[in-house]
């Protein structure tokens, strides 16, 4: 099983058990969206009997990847695990027109939940011998994910409503899980240059709404968003999307990560 990015590689993983053998396309470390895969990638996978992706224009990278097997299925998570549209907040009239579904649905750990069981579903179709085991398992991964969603609900609920501003629109469906108000995006499209005029409208938005903070991605430039970081006097943080480096190696060790820097940054 080839599995495109780290979150979804690990729950992938944990419902697998022994009995698949389940592997990571994107090194961590690189960008979700325009990732290259290299040929050693379409060598690495070539007998994937399942390829697992987020869909709705995130991985189409892996999409490569699955049309280089011989007939592996592909499954596409976020279409299943009720995506929402892009929304950059206030401004979502400056940012150029219909901009999609958001693809970064992993960042809700009630449909991660849901994703383990489309998972173990998916593999019982491979080897319908350890159905009951995927089942087991996805159950497991479905109670962590719980009781992480319990703990986050609690230790985010002071942060309610403090207006924040990303870079990368990553975030939606975690602030809209616990609360947080996404004030606004500076990369609205993910991995394309905002529309002429939207930096400006949106420093000025940060400075209106006295924004206390700005988040960065460790995968990104940060150049764009240290230009308004500098020009309204507000910090930077850095979250991470996508983990799979030293220290967040795990979906639930990555999202209590970041709930610490958000934390950090609005307390
Ligand atoms: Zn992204």
């Amino acid at each position: 099983v080839a599995v495109s990015i780290f979150p979804l590689y690990d729950i992938a993983r944990r419902v697998a058990g022994d009995r698949v053998a389940v592997d990571l396309v994107l090194p961590p470390g690189r960008f979700d969206h325009d990732f290259e895969p290299r040929p050693q990638d379409f060598t690495r996978f070539s007998d994937a009997r399942l390829v697992v992706l987020v869909g709705l224009g995130l991985d189409g990278w892996g999409a490569r990847i699955a049309r280089g097997t011989s007939g592996a299925e592909v499954l596409e998570l976020g279409p299943q695990l009720s995506p929402v549209p892009l929304d950059a907040g206030p401004l979502e009239g400056k940012a150029g027109g219909a901009r999609g579904l958001d693809p970064h649905v992993w960042l809700d750990p009630v449909r991660m939940a849901q994703s383990a069981e489309i998972l173990a579903e998916a593999y019982a179709r491979i080897d319908p011998s350890d159905s009951d085991g995927f089942k087991a398992r996805a159950r497991g991964v479905g109670d962590s994910l719980a009781s992480l969603n319990e703990e986050l609900s609690v230790r985010l609920k002071p942060l309610r409503q403090i207006p924040i501003v990303t870079f990368h629109g990553s975030w939606a469906y975690f602030a809209a899980r616990y609360g947080l108000e996404i004030a606004g995006v500076v990369e609205v499209s993910p991995g394309r240059e905002p529309p002429p005029g939207y930096l400006r409208d949106l420093l000025k938005l940060v400075r209106d709404r006295r924004v206390k903070a700005l988040f960065s991605e460790p995968q990104l430039s940060r150049r764009p968003v240290e230009v308004i970081a500098q020009e309204a006097g507000v910090p930077i943080y850095e979250v991470d999307a996508i983990g799979g480096t030293p220290g967040l190696e795990s979906y639930e060790a990555l999202l209590r990560h970041d709930a610490g820097v958000f934390e950090g940054a609005l307390r």
